[in-house]
């Protein structure tokens, strides 16, 4: 059993099977720990309602792909004020609600993403056995990005690299909360230019060497 334990995604997900996927790597079956408090109303059911299942790409073993597949308890509030009939649990210490894969395989993706581009990052993530294309590593970037609240004032600007690294975007870094805060999906000067415009806060830009964002 301890075994099984070292591939699960969270101490709340207990593995009852660990097999070969017949795509290759690794498929790995759990369920999530039965709560049942409602997410309207706050109140502990006791009526289950059934099950639901939910798949989510985790951190990869032996370069190879996991995916686990997590059984998650369905349940009927009862309480009679409230407007919601069923709920299923939250995966929240785990994984975001629609995304395809645990929270800390998208740490991964995003900073990898920061420090070497769309594109390298894909073909390093896929070595590593993790398969993103260089769509989710964006996606992924942007995510992080809306979650930083504070408007920034010192900023970095840079290239950066996606599709197939024919096609250069650019990278907007707060430097002195050093965290990524937009990515931009070309090296206009104009779209730049623009989002300077949406951003008076700003009040100095550290720039890339090559000159195009001067
Ligand atoms: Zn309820």
């Amino acid at each position: 059993m301890s075994s099984k334990k070292h591939w699960s995604p969270g101490a709340e997900v207990s593995v009852q099977c660990v097999e070969r996927s017949d795509f290759g790597g690794w498929i790995v079956s759990g369920s999530l720990t039965p709560s049942g408090i409602c997410p309207d109303c706050g109140l502990h059911s006791r009526r289950r309602h059934g099950w639901r299942r939910r798949r989510l790409q985790d951190y990869p073993a032996h370069g190879e792909e996991v995916t686990v597949d997590l059984a998650i308890c369905r349940w009927r509030c009862l309480a009679p004020a409230c407007p919601r009939r069923t709920f299923a649990d939250q995966l929240t210490s785990i994984a975001h609600p629609f995304a395809r894969s645990t929270s800390r395989v998208g740490e991964i993706v995003s900073h990898l993403g920061h420090a070497t581009g769309g594109r390298p990052a894909e073909r390093l993530l896929h070595r590593l056995g993790l398969g993103v294309s260089d769509y989710t590593v964006l996606r992924q970037l942007k995510k992080r990005a809306q979650g930083t609240a504070k408007p920034p004032t010192v900023i970095g600007i840079d290239d950066w690299s996606w599709r197939k690294s024919q096609t250069y975007g650019t990278i907007i870094v707060d430097l002195e909360r050093r965290v990524v805060i937009d990515i931009l999906e070309d090296r206009d000067v104009v779209t730049c230019t623009n989002w300077l415009k949406r951003h008076p806060e700003v009040k100095v830009i550290s720039r890339d060497r090559c000159g195009l964002y001067a």
